[in-house]
């Protein structure tokens, strides 16, 4: 059985080129004695933007590893995968994130939700105020969805082998998010269904845009999360669940006020936790073209303008985790005249820089079809200019998001 450490982090490469640069910031992390396993992952979505095959994720994964002697753990992430989608990642992966956003709310038959609600009458005597009603309306929303997990799950079992992969469940794709007492059903549903789940993504409350922090109550995020802990470990006990079951956090990256709670709340409890992270090493890329200079910025401006034509097509796949308000966002003309410097201060999240635009961020964020468009052209600039983006590329994850979120300070 493979079991996934008590901390680990999912890293996306939209291009695949980052991989030993990504690695470098969980060796900087493992000499301060802090272990956390690395887990390559990329959705079907973004393959199919960028035009790249899931085997591609394991090469790059596999070769970083090579490359940078990491003799831990490290795992390659079939990322919001689906029963239509999967095929393609099994000889890849050994993590999948079996996503059932999409059936949140069809109604399971009358029959299976009578009969779970009766199977499941001792969870009414759980600590988190289950009652009745709520036990039926949450099986009534959530049981069809936890089915279509099982269904994923034997289908890779089937072809992988149980054992040989971790299964996550997510549900953080949807509008309304779960609460605890919602996830205690869930993951008792999860484990009648026979899957042995061992990162579950809620949806929690709050906005969790795309490269920009965290938009909400974090007060109310806090003790959400702190249940939700609660309610994974409870789950762990009485359930049958793997031991090593715990919250996977689809940060939608850079959810830097949210750190410090989720540190604080780990170190109460000693839960672990998988935080995914994923798009932000794409934008360090373009911050390092734009730093480079000369022919590298220019393509960074160029690519930029061509974002700015193309924003409702961007847009329109992560319509749900973007707030572009475009009467913010510089015209084409005015990137243009820009140093690298201006262009990297507009880019990077430092929310402390007067000149960082959040609009500009999470368009570029989104719009690394235009580069896949750019193909060789962005791909020899990368190289041309290595040594400055993977600078850039692991200080951001290390300093960013690694150290505030795990290392001790
Ligand atoms: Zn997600």
């Amino acid at each position: 059985m493979i079991n996934l450490e008590r901390f680990s982090i999912g890293i996306g490469d939209r291009f695949g080129r980052e991989g030993p640069a990504q690695l470098a910031a969980f060796l900087k992390a493992k000499a301060t004695g802090v272990v956390i396993t690395p887990v390559w992952n990329k959705s079907n979505r973004e393959h199919t933007i960028v035009g790249t095959h899931p085997d591609s994720v394991r090469a790059e994964a596999d070769a970083a590893v090579r490359t940078l002697n990491w003799t831990g753990s490290y795992r390659v992430d079939a990322d919001h995968i689906g029963l239509k989608t999967v095929d393609r990642f099994i000889g890849a992966s050994d993590f999948f994130t079996i996503d059932v956003a999409d059936f949140i709310g069809q109604p399971a038959s009358a029959d299976a939700v009578r009969d779970f609600v009766s199977r499941q009458r001792r969870l009414l005597a759980c600590p988190f105020g289950l009652t009745e009603s709520t036990l039926e309306r949450t099986a009534q929303k959530y049981l069809l969805a936890v089915q279509q997990a099982g269904q994923v799950y034997r289908h890779i079992a089937q072809a992988k082998g149980a054992g040989t992969f971790i299964a996550e469940v997510s549900m953080d794709e949807t509008d309304t998010p779960q609460t605890p007492v919602e996830l205690v059903v869930i993951l008792a549903a999860l484990a009648g269904e026979g899957v042995p789940v061992q990162t579950i993504a809620p949806k929690f409350s709050g906005r969790f845009n795309k490269g920009v922090d965290y938009v909400g109550d974090l007060a109310k995020f806090e003790r959400e999360f702190a249940d939700d802990l609660a309610v994974v470990d409870y789950a762990v006990r009485e359930f049958g669940l793997p031991a090593t079951l715990k919250l996977s956090v689809h940060s939608g990256s850079d959810k830097f006020s949210l750190y410090p709670i989720i540190r604080r709340q780990l170190r109460r409890t000693g839960a672990g936790v998988h935080l995914k992270t994923a798009g932000t090493t794409w934008l360090e890329e373009v911050a390092g073209l734009a730093t480079a200079g000369g022919d590298a910025l220019r393509l960074a401006q160029a690519m930029y303008a061509d974002m700015h034509a193309h924003i409702d097509e961007l847009s329109q796949p992560y319509a749900t985790v973007i707030d572009i308000d475009r009467s913010r966002l510089p015209t084409p003309a005015e990137v243009a005249g820009w140093s690298g410097t201006e262009f990297v201060a507009a880019l990077r999240h430092d929310q402390r820089n007067p000149r960082f635009n959040p609009h500009l961020r999470q368009l570029v964020h989104v719009g690394f079809k235009i580069a896949a468009k750019h193909g060789a052209e962005y791909l020899h600039a990368l190289e041309t200019h290595r040594h400055v983006v993977a600078e850039l590329v692991t200080d951001n994850l290390y300093r960013n998001h690694i150290e505030p979120l795990l290392v001790a300070s």
